[in-house]
């Protein structure tokens, strides 16, 4: 197989090359810190007074860490290091506590990013003879601008569709031809039980292609969303912080996602001793962002939990990859005592064929313990009078969910499209855990 390179250069640099490449960055990424409200204290404190400060990589573990408690704490412009009139745009996520964190881009900004997102695209076989439908949300979140400029930027024709609507999605696709198409993985299932149930003609359809991101999902949703679509669809990852999609993804081999150090160094250390984790171990993705004058930012603390692959990509790029997201730090589930990633149950579940497209995880008190609830649709037709089948399938699905989390839990089964579905990041799991401790 061939591959193509959006920019052969930067994508198959020596490891040499790319190590000065990132020194000569994080020196003007340490002077842009400089001028920030933020880090100006910090830096000094660690004796970093200006690019002058950074030789050489190792210099890295003397910058401080940023967590995105810091990046609220500096709302709105304590992470802003150039002047407002050389802001071209900013984006914002809100996440679940309300104080938003804000990114500012000037135009180089904005125009290194795009390039981090066409790369990506590129690299997964797309052309600008590809009509992409970027169904997700436009607006503040990252996910609709950036896609939709990396687009361009390779020259496919971009339809603005935005999240939702799947009766429009599937007109658009029809009318347009859409060959590829970029969603999250909870809206591509959900797209495909509506499919059925509308009758859409899947033939007449020129879908080959999509881009899964902006929530953790597992290999068993993709090898389903594979076939039950008939694409091919590649993992895409990023976050607001380091700009939005265009961090890491997946090229032609589909086996572990190229990180950018061209435009982000990153670390995978231990959650609670700080420490690098070896190579091939799991821990938390720490990341300084390269690529951004107006928002500089140093050793985020993503949450995200991956490993390094130790060995190059047979695809020529020397970019290393890093491990589908296994989780979050902060999602992880402690049941009875026993921690549990809804990674973990997703994994099982899908690999399930009667089980269907969306499911929902539930953890509340019973008494002192707490209960994990499984919720999964299944199939209509398996509704029927004889109610064995369904017993048989609902004590199948619990073995073997036991079998792998080592904790009990009760499933229940929901007809098709009875389960609450969300336009934007699916919420898999209700703990209500919290609420009733208060
Ligand atoms: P946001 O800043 O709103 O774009 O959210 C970024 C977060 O979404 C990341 O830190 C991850 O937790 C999650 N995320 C994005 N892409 C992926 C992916 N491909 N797999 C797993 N999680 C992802
Ligand atoms: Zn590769």
């Amino acid at each position: 197989m061939t591959y193509q390179y959006w920019d052969t250069h930067l994508e198959t640099m020596s490891r040499e090359d790319l190590t000065a490449c990132q020194v000569a960055l994080l020196r003007k990424t340490v002077s842009a810190a400089l001028r920030t409200p933020f880090y100006r204290k910090p830096l000094a404190a660690a004796g970093i007074r200006g690019e002058e400060s950074v030789t050489s990589l190792s210099d890295l573990k003397r910058l401080p860490f940023t967590t995105k408690h810091d990046l609220r704490s500096g709302f709105p412009y304590g992470f802003l290091s150039i002047p407002q009139e050389r802001v071209v745009r900013l984006h914002a996520s809100s996440g679940t506590t309300g104080t938003p964190t804000t990114i500012y881009f000037s135009k180089d900004d904005i125009t290194r990013w795009t390039g981090f997102v066409a790369r990506s695209i590129y690299g997964t076989g797309c052309t600008r003879f590809d009509v992409f439908q970027n169904m997700i949300t436009y607006g503040l979140f990252t996910g609709g601008l950036g896609f939709h400029s990396g687009g361009e930027e390779v020259g496919m024709t971009v339809i603005p569709s935005g999240a939702g609507n799947t009766t429009r999605q599937f007109r658009l696709m029809q009318d347009f031809g859409t060959t590829v198409v970029h969603a999250t993985p909870s809206f591509l299932l959900h797209l495909e039980s509506k499919m059925r149930e509308e009758g859409v003609d899947r033939s007449r359809l020129r879908l080959k292609r999509a881009f899964a991101g902006a929530e953790p999902y597992s290999e068993d949703t993709r090898a389903r969303i594979e076939e039950l679509l008939g694409i091919d669809v590649y993992n895409s990852y990023g976050l607001s912080e380091m700009n939005g999609p265009g961090v890491a993804f997946e090229c032609q081999r589909k086996d572990g996602l190229h990180l950018w150090e061209d435009g982000f160094i990153p670390e995978i250390i231990h959650p609670d001793t700080l420490e690098p984790v070896p190579d091939g171990e799991i821990g938390e993705l720490v990341l300084t962002c390269l690529c951004r004058e107006a928002t500089p930012i140093l050793r985020y603390r993503t949450r995200d939990l991956t490993g390094f692959y130790a060995e190059p990509c047979g695809c020529g790029r020397t970019h290393r990859r890093i491990q589908r997201i296994k989780g979050r730090t902060d999602d992880m589930l402690i049941i009875n005592g026993v921690n549990l990633f809804p990674s973990q149950i997703e994994e099982v579940i899908m690999s399930i064929k009667e089980v269907g497209n969306n499911y929902l995880i539930v953890v509340e008190k019973d008494g002192a313990l707490d209960r994990l609830t499984v919720k999964t649709e299944v199939n209509q037709a398996i509704f029927r009078d004889d109610t064995r089948p369904l017993n048989a399938l609902k004590e199948r699905i619990r073995k073997t969910l036991q079998a792998s989390i080592t904790i009990n839990p009760k499933v229940e089964l929901h007809e098709s499209g009875s389960l609450p579905v969300s336009e934007g990041k699916a919420t898999r799991v209700l703990d209500s855990r919290a609420a009733s401790r208060l």
